[in-house]
């Protein structure tokens, strides 16, 4: 019982592994997620000032209309002016072409303020663009990294579960079942290890009666905390 107490022992320690590789194989794609999420972030940031610049070069466009669409109205009355007879019509189209010049005047200061938006846009793009430039390649090379990291991982769950299985062979069929029923049960860990006095897994202080019955008797014992099969390496031996 004692010698196949370490086999179930070695078992339970390739199950830890296993889990463990598991655990990783698992977190891998997430990491690769969040790197993209960061790096996609800024290429959007990047699209969005562009979008703006664009926005912003039209409302420019629209503001040269409206200039030219006045112009157009203080050449009309120029031309109108030339044909009045009195002094009072012709001060009208007078006060209207002043108008319609200080109007002027006032989409052109909206397309001045627009050009200096223009530029901080443009600073934004240039800004964001190298940052991204330089983070895109150390990203794309971490993303590298995680995706053989990952390829790595799944071999090595593939070759441990190969030795897993040549170890079950190993293990006597009733201590087999025993594993495999707790293993459901104790999600995952069912033999405990015990170094001192202590259960490994729930550590509660194991009954010194019961402690003595470990080193001596060959019968399975469980710890009467969390039900799990004891395991007491003997003395000089290798409790890795
Ligand atoms: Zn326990």
């Amino acid at each position: 019982m004692k010698e196949g107490l370490d086999i179930l022992y070695a078992l339970q320690q390739k199950d830890d592994q296993l889990k463990e590789i598991e655990i990783i194989i698992k977190e891998i794609p997430q990491q690769i997620k969040k790197l993209e999420t960061e790096r996609d972030a800024r290429s959007e940031m990047i699209e969005k000032a562009k979008k703006k610049l664009q926005n912003n070069i039209e409302d420019r466009k629209k503001l040269e209309r409206d200039i030219a669409a006045i112009k157009d109205k203080i050449s009309k009355y120029k031309e109108q002016m030339k044909k009045v007879t009195t002094n009072k019509e012709y001060q009208g189209f007078s006060n209207e072409i002043k108008f319609e010049e200080t109007n002027i005047n006032t989409v052109e200061e909206k397309i001045i303020e627009k050009m200096v938006e223009a530029d901080e846009i443009m600073g934004i793009i240039r800004e964001t663009e190298s940052e991204f430039n330089k983070i895109a390649a150390e990203f794309n090379q971490q993303i590298k990294d995680l995706h053989s990291h990952l390829d790595y991982h799944k071999d090595k769950l593939s070759e441990e579960t190969k030795n897993k299985k040549e170890l079950r062979t190993q293990v006597a069929a009733n201590l087999l079942k025993a594993y495999d029923n707790l293993f459901v049960k104790k999600a995952g860990k069912v033999v405990s290890l015990v170094q001192t006095d202590f259960c490994g897994v729930c550590n509660i202080k194991i009954r010194p009666q019961l402690l003595s019955e470990l080193v001596i008797s060959n019968d399975l014992l469980i710890c009467e905390s969390c039900g799990r099969i004891l395991f007491k390496p003997m003395a000089g031996e290798d409790e890795e």
